[in-house]
């Protein structure tokens, strides 16, 4: 039997195995890649200004609550519970696991939850600045994103990497940035020898009502993928995705621009272990072994 893309990573020492599937440790050189090709993210998004951000893998509940994640996709979020108790309930905890039972029906929500996306804790905070300054807002976001969807792909992880560039104003202003993207997503796609699709897309919107939505997502063109093979050649993996969420982020958390209307905004995102898997589905285990040309866009 041919093994998998993933045991051959295992065996590598690319990915390292926990028992559980998308949770995944990481080798040296896998990490390296990742580096190296931030540092190609920062030779095409450096010029531009944005600011640089980066939160923790974790948010306020608070704010994930009012985000309206759990009406979308409650399938996918993670949250933080921990033991609240006293030393009575201590003794009933110990107790519990001993019996092999089920302990964690006690266990209480903290106000964290893990991030589901990299943009997220970043609205209710550039809110709270108050109004935009002129010619709106650019940001520079990375954090690992926890989606329960645990799965023996490789490419699809329970917590994993985003790099993200978030981009706040006028309707004109963020879909030039969607766009400039876009096109720069290809360009570095090429850079690195790995073959590109762009297709219009959608979220994954839970039971019958998320149906519409993603119909309606999809018919605005308001989620593009940039899509390279990785375990498959038929349906091929999004490795970055543009997302246009018209004036609803800057309604639902008061951005507004410098007149104070309503910002619109764009997200565009990277997935950082998806972009490394590809490189080394592509161009082999060793990555002494890449073309040299993929290695000078990497390494200089
Ligand atoms: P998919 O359709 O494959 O589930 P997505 O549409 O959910 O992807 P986004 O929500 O747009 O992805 O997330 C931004 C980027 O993060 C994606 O383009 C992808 O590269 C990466 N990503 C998303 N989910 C995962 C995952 N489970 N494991 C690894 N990378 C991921
Ligand atoms: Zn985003
Ligand atoms: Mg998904």
């Amino acid at each position: 039997m041919q093994r998998s893309f993933l045991d051959r990573l295992f065996e590598s020492g690319l990915l390292i195995e926990t028992g559980v599937d998308g949770l995944y440790g990481r080798g040296g050189r896998f990490e390296d890649v990742i580096a190296a090709f931030e540092r190609l993210i920062d030779r095409f998004g450096g010029a531009d200004g944005a600011e640089a951000i980066r939160f923790p893998p974790g948010m306020n509940r608070a704010y994930f609550e009012k985000s309206g994640y759990m009406r979308s996709f409650p399938q996918l979020a993670g949250t933080v519970h921990s033991f609240c108790g006293n030393e009575l309930d201590h003794v009933s905890l110990l107790k519990c696991m001993d019996a092999d039972e089920d302990w964690t029906a006690e266990q209480k929500a903290t106000d964290i939850v893990l991030t589901p996306a990299a943009c997220y804790p970043l609205y209710p905070t550039v809110a709270k600045r108050g109004n935009l300054p002129a010619g709106g807002g650019l940001y520079d976001l990375q954090s690992y994103c926890f989606r329960h969807e645990p799965s023996n792909d490789p490419a699809r992880q329970q917590l994993f990497r985003m790099r993200e560039y978030v981009r706040m104003g006028t309707q004109a202003d963020v879909t030039e940035f969607r766009q400039t993207w876009m096109d720069r997503g290809v360009e570095m796609m090429k850079e690195v020898g790995l073959p590109v699709e762009i297709d219009v897309a959608n979220d994954p919107f839970f039971g019958r009502a998320g149906k519409m939505l993603a119909n309606n997502q999809r018919d605005q063109n308001l989620k593009f993928e940039l899509l390279i093979p990785i375990t498959s050649t038929t349906s091929p993996t999004a490795c970055m995705s543009f997302n246009y969420h018209q004036d609803a982020f800057g309604t639902k958390w008061g951005l507004n621009l410098e007149d104070g209307s309503v910002a619109h905004t764009a997200c565009v995102g990277f997935g950082l272990e998806r972009i490394a898997l590809a490189l080394f589905h592509h161009h082999g285990l060793d990555t002494e072994q890449w073309p040299v040309s993929v290695r000078r866009a990497l390494w200089g």
